[in-house]
């Protein structure tokens, strides 16, 4: 008769790296919310700007000569490209609430170090140290 396999040992863990503190994931996390509320209003406030324009164009562009309407349509395709630019921001900092969810978030790539906090609040999309970003800079 066999035995089952002695599982004593498989649920061993591996050499832990240097791992994050609770407390700084919660740093991180409030900081990448923050960002996300922050780019939130920015991004509402854009498009009530495309809203606004788009109106003025339609109420007041009677008495308009073609240089203003080249304007305004011009003002307006900054404003979208501004709003899609912000939305992008929004989604890198989704996905990095995701992937700090996932303890794979705010490592550098090259080191392995931890990346500081106050970094990836003002880069959501950091993946390398500073000192690396640095070094690929410099090359
Ligand atoms: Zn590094």
């Amino acid at each position: 008769m066999v035995k089952p396999a002695d599982t004593r040992t498989a649920g061993r863990k591996p050499v832990a790296r240097t791992t994050r503190s609770a407390a700084e994931t919660e740093k991180i996390r409030a900081a990448l919310a923050a960002r996300r509320d922050e780019l939130s209003a920015e991004y509402d406030q854009t498009l009530s700007e495309i809203t606004e324009l788009q109106r003025d164009r339609l109420t007041d562009s009677a008495g308009d000569d073609q240089a203003d309407t080249g304007t305004k349509t011009f003002e307006r395709e900054q404003e979208i490209s501004l709003a899609n630019s912000i939305r992008e921001r929004i989604t890198q900092v989704e996905r990095a609430l995701e992937r700090l969810d996932e303890g794979g978030y705010g490592w550098c790539e090259k080191c392995g170090d931890p990346i500081p906090v106050e970094r990836l609040a003002a880069f959501p999309s950091a993946t390398l140290c500073v000192k690396c970003k640095q070094l690929e800079e410099r090359r």
